[in-house]
């Protein structure tokens, strides 16, 4: 059972305490206090575990300072969306709202190899009114031997150059929580110019002491990409991970699974759970039509399949598209294959935005037909 108490009542609050002397006369009922500050409130949610069927929710609605109250399944408790559940589905970061009735595309560098590089993305990004970029900095490779990434080192002119460029919101993967420190301190030595959403990437999906490490800071959002080969169920666990430890700033990233049924795409598309994470969840669903095509397939009607992958996430309501850019995709240290070209970007925008504008007639279609 979750009770959402009024904004700004707090447990130092006289409501808490009843409603906490109220549960104590229960047996084997713990309470976990999940606080969520917001700019102007704080909102304080109280996790009741255990054997919570004892108590009425409506006794508990009569309580002074309860806004309301959600009993929940055991599946995926903070994050999923439970009966009679007005939990809010989005959040704002930066300036940036994130949700499940909006859209974000985050086009940039599957990795940061040059600031070259990362300057002529960002350029690319403002003279397309986009706000928000992918940039690598730690990469997990298959191989020990292949680049690993700038690490620490690339953040300081990644992120003056996000400053100057007017973007608010940079994807990066962690692979280790250290990564969290380093970026955090790299944000405050050059004055905080942008934000970031950290990245788990599909390989980390499962790696739970990062996910409950990344779950306890709330400075920063966070990206989980679906685990490339585990049930989605599995998935969604791990994202209840980094709620369960108090961050609920998530969103859930469909990036195909590894299987050659797929072949010839790098992954098997699995955009069809666009719609299915969003009614199980609050959380808005990311798609990344690079790393489930992996390459430049073009059809007989001359649009690329990663195209019209994006197009096949967008059109069934995706919030957030991540896909990878380089200025040269021939020179890229990574993932070059399977990137846009920059010249492309405006093509691509113009494609999401007819897709997305598809998705939207469909909703107004179906909320006519149900007022019928
Ligand atoms: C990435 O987005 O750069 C990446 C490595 O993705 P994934 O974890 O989905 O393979
Ligand atoms: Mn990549």
């Amino acid at each position: 059972m979750i009770i959402v108490l009024k904004p700004n009542v707090d447990t130092d609050s006289r409501e808490f305490r009843r409603i906490e002397s109220h549960v104590n006369n229960f047996q084997n009922i713990e309470i976990l206090v999940h606080n969520i500050q917001g700019k102007q409130q704080l909102l304080t949610e109280l996790y009741l575990i255990g054997n919570t069927a004892a108590l009425s929710i409506d006794e508990i609605k009569s309580f002074p300072g309860v806004e309301h109250v959600i009993r929940v399944s055991e599946v995926y408790r903070v994050l999923g969306r439970h009966k009679g559940d007005s939990r809010p589905s989005h959040f704002t970061y930066n300036g940036v709202t994130f949700s499940q009735d909006n859209l974000n595309v985050f086009a940039g560098l599957c990795a940061v190899d040059s600031p070259e590089s990362v300057e002529a993305m960002m350029k690319a990004l403002q003279e397309n009114g986009q706000v928000c970029t992918r940039m690598g900095a730690y990469k997990p490779r298959t191989s020990p031997y292949s680049f690993q990434g700038h690490g620490a080192a690339c953040l300081p002119y990644v992120f003056d150059l996000a400053g100057k460029y007017g973007i608010k919101v940079i994807a990066m993967e962690v692979t280790h929580e250290s990564h969290v420190d380093e970026i955090s301190a790299a944000l405050r030595s050059t004055g905080s110019p942008t934000g970031v959403m950290l990245q788990i990437g599909t390989r980390n999906t499962q790696n739970f002491e990062l996910l409950k490490s990344v779950g306890r800071q709330q400075e920063f959002p966070v990206l989980l990409k679906r685990g490339f080969g585990i049930t989605l169920d599995e998935s969604l666990h791990a994202a209840e991970y980094l709620a369960s430890e108090g961050n609920q700033k998530v969103i859930f990233g469909l990036r195909g699974m590894k299987t050659n049924i797929g072949d010839p795409h790098r992954n098997l598309v699995d955009f069809a759970h666009v719609p299915v994470v969003k009614n199980l969840t609050r959380m808005p669903v990311c798609i990344d039509p690079s790393h489930s095509v992996g390459g430049r397939f073009r059809s007989s009607d001359r649009i690329l399949d990663i195209m019209h992958i994006t197009a096949q996430g967008v059109v069934a309501g995706a919030n957030m598209v991540l896909v990878d850019f380089h200025p040269d995709p021939s020179k890229a240290l990574v993932d070059g294959p399977q990137a846009l070209r920059l010249d492309e970007l405006p093509l691509f925008l113009e494609d999401v935005r007819i897709v997305r504008r598809a998705y939207e007639q469909r909703v107004e279609l179906y909320d006519a037909a149900s007022a019928i």
